[in-house]
Formats: C-alpha cells, structure tokens, sequence
C-alpha cells in the first residue's frame, strides 16, 4: 500500500524535475521498478513479484510503465504522465523494455529494483553505462512539500500518543516479555491509523546497549531502562520515534547519562536550521555527548532522512556537507550505549523550515519513571 494517488499535475512537475536533473547529470532514461520512486512519480506502488514491472522515463520523451498484464488493473492511468504498456505471460519483458531505451548510453536504475531484472537487461543492453536513480531522483524526493509534511505530522502524532500510553504506564511492562511489549506497539501502530509496522524495538536494560536489538523473550524486569523505538507507514509516509521509560526509581548513573542524551538531542534539534550542513547538526549533538565524556558510546550517526522511506537522504553524518533546505525531514536520535550495562536513545522527526526547525514528534522528552 503507498501513498494516496494525487493530481496528475503533481507527477507531472516531478517528471519535469527529474528530467532537468537527468540533464544535469547526462542520464539519458531512468527505469524504476519495485521502491518508493515508482510511487513517487506516478502514484502507483508495484508489488514485489517476480513479474517485471518497469517505469522507462527517457529525457525527451513521454515515460512508459511497462507492467504484468494481471497488474493492469490496479493502475491509476495518469494523462500525459505515462503510456501503460501491460505485457502477456508468454512475453519478454525484458526485451520490451529495452526496446524503449533506443540509443541510451546512460541509464539510471531504482535502488530497490531486482538484481535479476538488472543482470537480464545488462545481457539486452551490453554497451550501456549504469548508474544509480537515486542521484537523480533523491535530490526531489528529500525536499518535501506542504502535503508531504502534513502526512509525516500525522504519522509523527499517531506514535507520539502511543509513546504517551507508555509514558503513562499504560502499556505494562514488568513481566512481559520483550516481545510481549513490542507486539503491543504494534497493534497499537495500526490501531492509530498506519496501514504497517515498520518496527518496534523494544530492549530491556543490557540489551539497550544494541541499537537495533531484536525483541526477544526477555523479561521486563523491575528497577531498568527499557528503551522502545518504533514506527509504521501511514498513508505512504513514516513515522519513527524512541523513548526510553525506567521500571522504578531512576538509577543515579542512568539519570545522569540521561541528562546528557537529552541536551544533545536538543542540540541537534536546535542546530537543524536552513542553511547548516547535515554533518554540523550531527556535530553540534555528538559535541554535547562528547564534552560529557560519554563519546565512545555514541556509535552511529545522529539521524537519517524520512518520507515514503524510513531511512533516505539526507543523512545527518559526518562527511555529509550538503546544506539543509526548508523541506527536508530527518530524525535527530542520538544515543549512549554502554555495553553489559544498558542503553539509550531520544529520537525526534524534524523538519527543516525558513521558520527554524520544527519537531514532529512532540511526547515527553524526560526518562519517565514508571
Ligand atoms: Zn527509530
Ligand atoms: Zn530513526
Ligand atoms: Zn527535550
């Protein structure tokens, strides 16, 4: 399920802004297959099948979905946006395509498209040079627009009242499971309208100190941090939070660390203006983390991009120097992991705005006791 079908003008000026990047570039067509930039283009999300379905977008010319003939009729015709092509079981579709690229020398492929479909299309096309779609696509899709923000608030909302449930002690925790508690999050994702669960990261005390540790059997046990992360699709985009909750009165070594992520986290957010390279926003939170002595336990970077994706561009890292625009969404998450001991993260969505940042995710930032 993918986002909701818009306005065949809104395809339409995307199109055209692909276009001017494919010439920016030298990319002569781009083929889109299974991924977000498929939907991004046309509205029309492809299933993962064997069966090849393929956007060709050539610089000069009308774009054509190439697509199962059984899949025909979930297609939105878009006019003027793409000439619907459907293929016969008994057809190559392979061929099909590479029929449309003409003379192309340069094409640009989806990340997300089948290794399969590329190797066939190689053996087709031998002499052509491939590169990667998301240079031409990624630089659109990071900066979103009043409609995209507005989906990503209402996703960022939706998990904020179930990280509210948790902070409430609603959702009990001694005595579960782990698991137990990750799958309530998720009933509770859906519940407040997402049409999937992403993930919910639920660690208990030592397993804390693994960022993406995979809830398990363990049990929620009293007095220890238990740090949740989680999010789901809704209406095409992501939501994505983390907040840890202490079953107990607050070990003196936990709240002082914690202290420490908080600042940070703010620092982040605060840094996150218009204008400021991602890698300065990861420098201004890990500056905080690392001023308290805490550094070496802060493994990843602070935060990656979110929209019809979890994780894309930009990536709030070390190395990234490209400057933030009004419309860029990310998440500002860092965390203190000591190992054996326990962990932590805070992570907010934040959107950058010629008004300054604005958080998307607005629940209680302290480490509740509950
Ligand atoms: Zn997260
Ligand atoms: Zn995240
Ligand atoms: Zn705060």
């Amino acid at each position: 399920m993918g986002p909701p079908t818009l306005d065949a003008s809104v395809y339409l000026d995307r199109l055209a802004r692909v276009r001017s990047a494919m010439d920016d570039r030298g990319v002569d067509v781009v083929m889109l297959s299974v991924g977000h930039d498929l939907p991004y283009l046309t509205g029309y999300t492809a299933m993962p099948l064997e069966r090849l379905t393929m956007l060709v977008v050539p610089r000069g010319a009308e774009a054509t979905l190439v697509i199962p003939g059984l899949e025909a009729a979930r297609v939105v015709e878009q006019p003027g946006v793409f000439e619907l092509v459907p293929w016969a079981e008994t057809q190559d579709p392979t061929e099909l395509v590479a029929d449309l690229v003409g003379g192309a020398r340069t094409i640009a492929v989806g990340d997300q498209m089948w290794a399969r479909f590329l190797v066939e299309l190689l053996h087709h096309l031998p002499d052509v040079a491939w590169t990667r779609a998301v240079d031409v696509v990624g630089a659109l899709r990071m900066s979103k627009d009043a409609v995209e923000i507005d989906a990503l608030a209402a996703a960022g909302a939706a998990v904020d009242r179930i990280a509210g449930e948790l902070q409430r002690g609603e959702i009990p925790l001694v005595g579960r499971t782990e698991a137990e508690v990750s799958a309530h999050l998720g009933r509770r994702i859906v519940e407040e309208g997402h049409q999937k669960v992403n993930f919910a990261i639920v660690a208990a005390g030592e397993n804390a100190a693994s960022p993406h540790h995979h809830a398990g059997d363990r049990v929620i046990r009293p007095d220890e941090i238990v740090l949740c992360d989680f999010g789901g699709t809704m209406d095409g985009y992501c939501s994505d939070t983390t907040r840890c909750v202490f079953t107990g009165e607050i070990a003196p070594d936990v709240a002082e660390a914690y202290a420490v992520l908080h600042a940070a986290q703010a620092a982040g957010v605060a840094a996150a203006t218009v204008g400021t390279a991602c890698e300065d926003v990861d420098r201004a939170a890990r500056a905080v983390i690392d001023g308290a002595g805490y550094g070496e336990w802060f493994i990843h970077r602070t935060g990656h991009g979110i929209g019809l994706e979890e994780h894309e561009d930009p990536y709030i890292v070390e190395g990234n120097d490209l400057p933030l625009e009004a419309g860029h969404a990310f998440s500002i998450e860092p965390g203190i992991y000591l190992p054996g001991r326990w962990g932590m993260r805070l992570e907010d969505i934040a959107v950058a705005t010629d008004d300054g940042p604005r958080s998307l995710n607005n629940s209680d930032h302290d480490l509740v006791s509950v």
